[in-house]
């Protein structure tokens, strides 16, 4: 039995797909069902990749809305790291079972993770169906003396990770230059190298950041991480707000990947934007993410995409700067090979797909694209498919309250809710 769509639109052309066990076999004009096949009537849907979020830390849904507009110290010292503490195994499962149903619904099939309990993660990941990198947060408090423990641990979690399913990636993910030592960051670069293994950094966020990098090290932060070795094809950097010039024909030319995350970013006040076109132009590959739900507060990767535009227009003052067909391009993974979504529905790629209800309003009329970018929201999926496996079909996902109850009783625990 295989997985068919039929009567899907596909770049303006009705087709039909069928996809052999994780594989997109066929797509055209004639492909028809067989008696026996699990057939996806997709008359009035649009057949679209999926879309990947670069970097998210999942579990914090269980955090969402909880001390929003506090000043960022109070919300961190007050809300969040008292909150973390606290957390078990458990917690992270259910506030990641939470995030993947949030994701399946708005049409994201890989997610980039940094967050504690990466095993619960994993399993979170594997009963959820979507695909992930999962990295365990890799903080020493710039002590050197913590880091050989911190490398047992972080070595500890790969081969845990690796023994996970086939969707999950393990990852190293060292927090950021201002919380791990240098002693640590030039470890995390030998066993990337040493194990293929991508790394996953928070970079360039605010302006402090790099002020006390330059004040530290003499160099800025993207500087700084290329004379530990850590800038290479396999690192990817989140934020990348305040990369200068030379910064980014650094990053150019070792082939590291910035993942941006607009909403996060302006809700935080960084009080800069991400040089998407200068980036672009040094061969920079780009993807996008909604950060955490603590900061952003939605993993609906419609509304970053659309603000994604939006900024990168003000900024240049200029409307063309970000066309609509370009923001979609980078939500869908397709100018960061390293994010692992090839955002092509095409014989031989992966299962990974969406149908949209083309006769949502926000998808009325006008062009596909921009409406998906500037109209759309996540509820414009009807049906996710991850590696062949239908996770929302007709907007109904299996265990969905499972996951819901699960959460809102972490929550509570936690004392995030009453
Ligand atoms: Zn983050």
């Amino acid at each position: 039995m295989s997985l068919v769509v039929r009567g899907a639109r596909l770049d303006g052309e009705q087709v039909g797909m069928r996809v052999e066990q994780d594989r997109i076999a066929t797509v055209g004009p004639d492909v028809q069902p067989e008696p026996g096949d699990d057939v996806l009537d997709a008359a009035g849907m649009g057949l679209l990749p999926g879309l990947v979020n670069g970097h998210t830390h999942a579990a914090m849904t269980l955090m969402r809305g909880y001390g929003d507009d506090l000043p960022l110290m109070e919300w961190l010292q007050d809300r969040i790291w008292p909150t973390e503490a606290k957390l078990t195994a458990d917690d992270v499962y259910w506030g990641t079972r939470l995030a993947c149903v949030e994701m399946i619904r708005s049409g994201t099939v890989r997610f980039w993770d940094m967050y504690w309990q990466p095993e619960a993660v994993a399993r979170a990941v594997e009963d959820a169906g979507l695909r992930a990198a999962v990295a365990l947060p890799l903080v020493d408090g710039l002590d050197p003396d913590r880091s050989d423990a911190l490398r047992a641990d972080a070595e500890r979690t790969l081969e845990a990770l690796a023994g996970a399913n086939a969707r999950v990636t393990p990852t190293l993910g060292p927090h950021a230059i201002y919380t791990v030592s240098e002693k640590s960051l030039q470890w995390v670069a030998q066993l990337s190298a040493e194990r293929d293994v991508p790394v996953h950094i928070h970079l360039s966020e605010t302006e402090g950041e790099v002020h006390d990098c330059v004040a530290a090290h003499g160099v800025r932060p993207a500087q700084y991480l290329d004379r530990i070795g850590l800038l290479t094809p396999r690192t990817i950097l989140a934020h990348g707000v305040w990369l200068d010039d030379e910064e980014l024909v650094l990053v150019g030319e070792r082939g590291a990947t910035v993942v941006t995350n607009p909403v996060s970013n302006l809700k935080l006040a960084v009080g800069g934007v991400f040089p998407y076109a200068k980036a672009r132009d040094r061969g920079i590959p780009v993807g996008l993410g909604t950060d955490g739900a603590a900061s952003n507060n939605s993993l609906d990767l419609f509304q970053d995409v659309k603000h994604l535009a939006l900024i990168q227009k003000h900024a240049a003052r200029d409307p063309a700067a970000m066309p609509a067909t370009e923001a979609w391009t980078v939500a869908t993974g397709q100018r960061a090979p390293l994010l692992g979504q090839s955002g092509l529905v095409a014989a031989g790629e992966p299962a990974d797909f969406l149908l949209v209800r083309l006769g949502a309003p926000e998808l009325t009329p006008g062009d596909l694209t921009a409406n998906l970018v500037y109209a759309a929201a996540g509820s414009v999926v009807d049906t996710t498919v991850v590696a062949g496996q239908v996770l929302m079909r007709g907007g109904e996902i299996a265990n969905e309250a499972e996951a819901r109850e699960g959460a809102i009783a972490s929550a509570r625990r936690l004392g995030v809710i009453g």
